[in-house]
């Protein structure tokens, strides 16, 4: 059954408008009598019954709910520096796929690409969302500085600051996720990687160098493979 955000659920009945209804309607061709799931970000699927169309909208009669079993227990944040082109959609699409919770975009010294466009990447997170069946889309916040990311990363029970040079003297990943954790926060750097300031920044704050292996990964597959593997030894996967 196809999946579509709403603002909000209203019993027995509703109507979709606007990009959903275009997309029921035209895009899918959906029938009455057809059945999707509706979600209002609460973390549950409704179902509904299309019983009309109009130029406007959908109608749809409510038919049942449950719990939507696909958000994970671990909050995982991943602040990902903003990358060049349309990578960071990437990062965004993949990371909601994964189940990360949020997603927040930095710049660093040595990001490249200085701004992008909040919409973007929330479009990636909602349309990736309805792909992989979540009920609720991961939040992409607004862009922060280094040092502002750097100020909000001890509120987390553990934080990977995933390293590119940490291969002979910094932690692995099975050392210091310990899989009770309730917030993990990943952080990852721009093409560029970190700046000499930002590593003293980071490990004076108490973070230590994380290696995610021998070689040297894109930005982009470091968020998603430092992502998939801290879902896995949190738990996530099994
Ligand atoms: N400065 C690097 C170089 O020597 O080419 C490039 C940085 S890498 C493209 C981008 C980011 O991915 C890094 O800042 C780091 O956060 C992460 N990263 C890439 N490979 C990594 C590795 N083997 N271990 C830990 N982090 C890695």
């Amino acid at each position: 059954m196809r999946r579509f955000f709403v603002e909000k659920i209203e019993k027995p009945s509703l109507n979709v408008y606007g990009n959903e209804r275009k997309h029921l309607a035209d895009v899918l061709r959906a029938r009455v009598g057809d059945k999707v799931i509706l979600c209002p970000n609460d973390g549950n699927d409704y179902v509904y019954k299309i019983v009309g169309f109009d130029k406007n909208s959908v109608s749809l009669n409510y038919v049942s709910e449950n719990k939507n079993e696909t958000e994970p227990e671990l909050m995982l944040t991943v602040f990902a520096s903003l990358l060049k082109g349309d990578k960071t959609e990437l990062v965004v699409q993949k990371l909601t796929e994964l189940g990360v919770k949020r997603i927040t975009p930095f710049i660093s010294d040595y990001t490249v690409q200085k701004s992008k466009k909040n919409e973007r990447l929330k479009r990636s997170a909602h349309e990736a969302s309805k792909q992989c069946g979540r009920a609720i889309i991961p939040e992409v916040t607004e862009i922060v500085s280094f040092d502002q990311m750097l100020k909000t990363l001890d509120k987390y029970d553990t934080v990977v600051f995933a390293y590119e040079d940490a291969y002979t003297s910094g932690k692995r990943l099975s050392d210091v996720i310990k899989g009770n954790e309730k917030t993990i926060a990943l952080v990852v750097g721009p093409e560029g990687g970190f700046s000499e300031r930002e590593v003293n920044a980071l490990t004076l704050a108490g973070y230590e160098p994380v290696t995610l292996g021998k070689r040297i990964l894109r930005a982009e597959t470091a968020s998603i493979a430092g992502a998939s593997v801290i879902m896995c030894l949190a738990g996530e996967w099994s």
